[in-house]
This record gives C-alpha cells, sequence and structure tokens, in this order.
C-alpha cells in the first residue's frame, strides 16, 4: 500500500482511498456524526452557524458538501458551483448546471446512437450489394 501524508495532522500513513490516517478518520467520523445530528435539531442552518455550534472545521462541513454526504437546507456562500459559481446546498454542481450537463450527454448519447446506425445501415447497404456477395448467390 502506497504512503501518503494525512490530510489533517501530517502523519505520514499506508493510504487507502481515506486522504486522513487512521485516528483522524475515526475524529472526522465523529464529527460529522455529531454535524448530523445538530442539523437534525437545528433544520436550515448554514455552514457557519454549523461551524460555531459543533466546532467543527468549515473545511470540513464543506467537503462533507462536496462528497454529498451532508446536505444544507440554506445555500451557502462557500459552496459554490463548479460550473456558474452559483452558491448551492449540496454537492458541486447546481440543479440548472446538472440538467443543462445530463441534456449535453443525452445529446452526445444520440448523436452517438444515430451514428453507429447509420453505420450499421452502410454496413448492411455493403453486404446486399456487394457484387460478389451476390454472384456466389446466384451460382447453383
Ligand atoms: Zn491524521
Ligand atoms: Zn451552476
Amino acid at each position: 500500500m502506497p504512503l501518503g501524508n494525512c490530510l489533517k495532522c501530517g502523519t505520514v500513513f499506508s493510504r487507502t482511498n481515506n486522504p486522513l490516517c487512521p485516528q483522524c478518520a475515526q475524529k472526522e467520523e465523529a464529527d460529522f456524526q455529531a454535524a448530523v445530528r445538530w442539523l437534525r435539531d437545528n433544520p436550515g442552518r448554514n455552514v457557519t452557524t454549523l461551524s460555531k455550534a459543533t466546532n467543527i472545521e468549515e473545511a470540513d462541513i464543506l467537503r462533507w458538501i462536496r462528497q454529498k454526504r451532508l446536505s444544507m437546507k440554506e445555500v451557502s456562500e462557500s459552496v459554490k458551483c463548479n460550473s456558474c459559481g452559483k452558491p448551492i446546498t449540496t454537492g458541486t454542481l447546481c440543479d440548472r448546471c446538472k440538467l443543462r450537463m445530463s441534456q449535453e450527454v443525452n445529446e452526445e448519447l444520440k448523436t452517438l446512437k444515430s451514428q453507429i446506425e447509420k453505420e450499421n445501415m452502410a454496413q448492411r447497404r455493403g453486404m446486399h450489394y456487394r457484387p460478389d456477395e451476390r454472384r456466389k448467390e446466384i451460382k447453383p
């Protein structure tokens, strides 16, 4: 397993998918649970109030939001759409950009599909009219 530095305390540890060392990961999980609990009791609060109330760093909260582990009822100025920069409540894209992206993907799929269909058709036509094939068929 590759060695890496913990994102938080800098300890060298054998890195898995988690950028945090086991100790920090454990602490983060506890913080995360605390944040979830606090949000359940105080719905509609933003990152700053949550951070102040739970003593969790805003950076941690923002990371959870980007990882979609947490979502805010209230849009936060610190959580912005990666595409247009509009404040959002969770994830990395606003609804409009998400929609636009999925539409773009759909368009791409459509183009791809029609391309494949055209190729298939051309292939079929090619088979049909290939002269040597026809000659073979006619042969007794
Ligand atoms: Zn650590
Ligand atoms: Zn956007």
